[in-house]
């Protein structure tokens, strides 16, 4: 006969909700990577392990068996850069209003102007909001510029015949940090499909940190905002920075 259930301490509903937490933020985190389809690998080795073990096999389950015995070694190498962005995020992860908002820079309004009007001129650009995680590891191979950020120092970097004009600009508070920042390319995903390399890189640097792009196609005019994991067409200023500050409120 089952004794009395234990009473269920504090504690208690602290550690299941702090497990369940840590599942849910690491399946939000790797949800539409990579990491999926390696995870459902992994789960999918596990079950035919077991099957085989069942039903008596003996060489298969040894060399899985062998193989899992450095599992946790085995995730921690698959999933390394994964692990190094998640605590990354995690260290910035705001807990009752500590550390305090970014504050968005004051730039927005004139930024969504300037996107505007190099879309007119169709002037391709690829422009880098930093937020929390610092960007400087990117910018290392770009060309360092710190200058009050304005729509003439913009589209004289940007014109076609700039030196510079190539790759991202870097804006770091009210002032460009930097351009010709070459961005890693996602691998080819479903959410990439199509994307011409620009949007692509984009993509990439805002589903890899809290970074906001702002992307201006050359080819089609087309002002796309890129964040954590999502994408946003702006059709005017009004919607570009409308877009800009709530994106930075949160
Ligand atoms: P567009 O719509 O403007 O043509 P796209 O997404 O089709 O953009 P591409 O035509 O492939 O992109 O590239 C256009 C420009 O994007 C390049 O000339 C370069 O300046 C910039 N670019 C390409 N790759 C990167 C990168 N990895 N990091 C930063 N900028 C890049
Ligand atoms: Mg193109």
């Amino acid at each position: 006969m089952l004794g009395p259930l234990p009473a269920i301490r504090l504690v208690d509903i602290l550690d299941i909700l702090l497990v369940a937490f840590i599942f849910y933020w690491i399946l939000l985190f790797i949800r539409g990577t990579r990491a999926v389809e390696i995870l459902f690998g992994l789960l999918f080795l596990v079950g035919v392990f077991l099957l085989s073990k069942k039903i008596g096999m003996v060489t298969f389950p040894w060399v899985v068996g062998n193989f899992f015995g450095g599992f946790i070694v085995i995730l921690v190498v698959i999933f390394q850069s994964e692990i190094r962005r998640g605590l990354a995020r995690m260290g910035q992860t705001r807990i009752l209003g500590w550390p305090p908002l970014s504050r968005g820079p004051d730039i927005l309004e004139e930024l969504s102007v300037s996107a505007f009007r190099l879309a007119e001129s169709r002037t391709g650009a690829l422009i880098l909001l930093e937020r929390n995680m610092g960007l400087s590891e990117y910018m290392e191979h770009g060309k360092k510029i710190d200058a009050v950020f304005s729509y003439e120092l913009l589209a004289s970097l940007l014109s076609p015949l700039s030196p510079v004009h190539d790759g991202a600009v870097v804006i770091r508070g009210e002032r460009v940090a930097a351009v010709q920042v070459i961005l890693p390319i996602p691998a080819e995903s479903p959410a990439t499909g199509g994307m011409g390399t620009r949007h692509r890189a984009a993509w990439g640097i805002s589903t890899d940190t809290d970074a906001i792009s702002v992307v201006i196609s050359e080819e089609t005019g087309i002002v796309t905002v890129f964040f954590y994991h999502q994408k946003k067409v702006a059709s005017d200023v009004e919607e570009l920075s409308g877009i800009l500050r709530k994106l930075f409120e949160t």
